[in-house]
């Protein structure tokens, strides 16, 4: 079998890995526009169970990575200055480019040897049995047929910087100042380094001025309004631009010999934690679709398994998504009240499970 991959991040270098090692002969190449050490952002939180599902069928990949992860098990809303700890809500964290290290490692191991810094166009899928577009939101690949494609910005703008402060939970801390409303969604992703991703309103940022601002004002204007949060430390910048997030949906997975997967499939707001593992498990569904069926039905048979399980965790996304963009409203309610609101933005936890999760926090005993 012939197999294209366009892309390696998380979705491209695990499909790549999982197919050679259950394929040796397969003929695999792996393009990535970028060199290897390049990458965007800082950390990757995973929620709940973290890579459990990994477990089963991967402990090797598993105990690769799960070592090398923070983890915290209770999350953190500040609001007013005010913390509240909501027991039970766990995470784990780790570096995206130590991440994607260890998967080009694994990758390595089944023999895969990818391409770096080449950039595929949508014109040369032919001539594969199956193409995979595993290039990102931003996929080339996908112009190679009409997968009917949606990409809806978020109305929210954000800038993912990071920061030497060590944070002992995941922690979402909102602010109120002169120009409007801030939230900052952080982290620590390694024992010397977090994640701290800056967000506002369209109209917070309009009247702060950022459009008239160069990337050093920007990030000093974050540090003055996280300053509390911050206790003295510096934000670091990594090409911490100002991005709406963007919703990407396909209405077709696949066409012809040209499957998506990852987030050329479809994105999931950050704030739910589970773009990377969403990617990785299309990588195992499709893997497992290829090796009982061959490359047409596989595809059918990959969308089968996958999407009632990518539906669900994509209404959860949207919705969280949802509750960011209107975050300036939830700010009137009172710091409990609103963490209240938080924890149930994504639909996905109402009051009887909260009470069996975070026991402590309905209980009134958060801080
Ligand atoms: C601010 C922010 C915070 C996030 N935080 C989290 C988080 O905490 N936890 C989480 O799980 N997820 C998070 N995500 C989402 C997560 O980053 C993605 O879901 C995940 O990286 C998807 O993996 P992927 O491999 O599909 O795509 P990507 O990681 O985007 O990788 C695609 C790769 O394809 C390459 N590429 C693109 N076009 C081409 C081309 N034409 N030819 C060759 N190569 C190409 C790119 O260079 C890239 O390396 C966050 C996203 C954002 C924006």
């Amino acid at each position: 079998m012939r197999v294209l991959v366009a892309g390696a991040g998380p979705a491209g270098l695990y499909l790549s890995y999982l197919l050679k090692k259950a394929n040796p002969r397969c003929e695999l190449r792996l393009v990535e526009q970028n060199p290897p050490d390049a990458t965007f952002g800082f950390g990757v939180v995973f929620s709940e169970k973290a890579l459990d599902f990994l477990l089963g069928d991967d402990p090797g990949t598993y105990d690769a990575i799960t070592p090398q992860m923070e983890q915290w098990t209770d999350l953190t809303v500040v609001h007013r200055g005010t913390p509240v700890v909501i027991d039970g809500i766990g995470f784990s964290a780790i570096g995206r480019l130590k991440f994607l290290r260890l998967m080009q490692q694994r990758a390595a191991s089944a023999g895969v040897v990818p391409e770096f810094r080449r950039r595929i166009s949508a014109d040369e899928v032919r001539g594969y049995d199956l193409v995979v577009a595993a290039d990102g939101a931003n996929s080339t690949v996908r112009g190679a047929a009409d997968f009917g494609t949606t990409v809806t910005p978020l109305s929210n703008k954000f800038a993912w910087y990071g920061t030497t402060k060590m944070f002992p939970t995941l922690t979402q801390t909102f602010v109120e100042n002169q120009h409007g409303h801030f939230n900052a969604h952080h982290y620590r992703h390694s024992p010397e380094m977090s994640t701290f991703v800056f967000e506002c309103d369209a109209a917070t940022w309009e009247r702060a001025g950022f459009s008239r601002m160069d990337e050093s004002a920007t990030l000093a204007y974050a540090e003055k309004v996280f300053a509390p949060a911050l206790g003295g430390h510096r934000l670091v910048s990594n090409k911490s631009v100002w991005r709406n997030f963007p919703n990407v949906r396909n209405t077709r997975w696949h066409a012809g010999n040209v499957v998506l997967i990852g987030d050329a499939l479809r994105t999931a707001h950050f704030s739910i934690g589970s773009g990377t593992r969403l990617a990785m498990e299309d990588a195992i569904a499709l893997v497992k679709a290829l090796n009982e069926h061959p490359v047409p039905q596989a595809l059918a048979a990959f969308e089968a398994a996958r999407r009632p399980v990518v539906d669900k965790l994509t209404a959860a996304a949207d919705a969280s998504g949802n509750w960011y963009d209107r975050f300036p409203e939830h700010m009137k309610l009172a710091p409990r009240e609103f963490a209240w609101s938080y924890i149930q933005r994504s639909g996905r936890i109402d009051p009887a499970r909260l009470r069996k999760i975070s026991p402590k926090f309905v209980d009134g005993q958060d801080n």
